[in-house]
């Protein structure tokens, strides 16, 4: 296997840029934003993933919350591995408020940073307590009062478990595999946020981002990507792909 050293020589077609098209003036769009790509990668997405959905495991919102702040800087593997004795301890948002901290930093030590993780944990719990009367938030406003809860973990709350797409959950897959792609050029999560949601239809923004998590676990790997049974190889032409 060799790396590409002229990527654009491996598309089928270049892609229009906006920039040449109206002579320079007006906003810089990407090559690869040009719309018809955009439509493109997303139908390739869904012939291949057309049910991806989050891998955390949870039987309520409650818990997914708690699975996602857990899954920082960890797989979802050992996440779903810790959680399910975890979630018939701790059954309640109570149950996690109030725990003794100790006991509560042991339980979830296998996920890392569990001192930070557990000062969320039972942050975000108390405040689902005492303010939100038990129920987790339905609002990005109200979420982000949450401790430990930012725009991530507030993206996969809102889009897996209330069906809101409030925006695109940005993870370190989807990150790579949007930059691959040229998506986005940014490297700030917020900003890759903004990009890709000016350039995904709404009623997409769940659902692409479980595929592209998907698509970064299986295929768009981090060092080796399986160029080769990439089903998005025709559009691609990154300077990572390998054929
Ligand atoms: S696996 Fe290769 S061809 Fe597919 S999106 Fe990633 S870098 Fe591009």
């Amino acid at each position: 296997m060799k790396k590409v050293t002229n990527p654009r020589r491996v598309i089928t077609k270049k892609p229009s840029h906006a920039a040449s098209k109206n002579g320079g003036a007006g906003p810089r769009r990407l090559a690869g934003t040009d719309p018809r790509r955009v439509r493109t990668i997303l139908a390739k997405l869904d012939d291949a993933y057309p049910s991806a959905t989050c891998a955390l495991e949870h039987q309520n919102t409650f818990q997914l919350l708690i699975a996602t702040i857990l899954s920082a800087q960890c797989t979802d593997v050992r996440v779903n591995q810790v959680t399910r004795s975890l979630f018939q301890k701790y059954p309640r948002p109570e149950d996690f408020a109030y725990a003794n901290t100790q006991d509560l930093e042991a339980d979830i030590r296998p996920t890392g940073f569990f001192r930070s993780k557990t000062k969320s944990i039972q942050g975000a719990s108390k405040r689902i307590v005492e303010e939100f009367s038990g129920e987790v938030p339905r609002t990005m406003e109200q979420l982000l009062t949450l401790p430990g809860v930012a725009r991530k973990t507030a993206n996969v709350v809102l889009g897996t478990a209330f069906g809101i797409p409030s925006g695109i959950v940005v993870d370190t897959h989807v990150q790579r595999v949007a930059g691959r792609l040229d998506l986005t050029r940014n490297t700030d999560p917020k900003k890759i946020e903004q990009d890709l949601m000016q350039i995904i239809p709404r009623e997409k923004w769940i659902i692409f981002a479980h595929q592209l998590i998907w698509h970064g676990r299986r295929v768009c790997q981090a060092r080796k990507p399986r160029c080769l049974e990439c089903n998005l190889e025709r559009v691609c032409y990154s300077q990572d792909k390998v054929i």
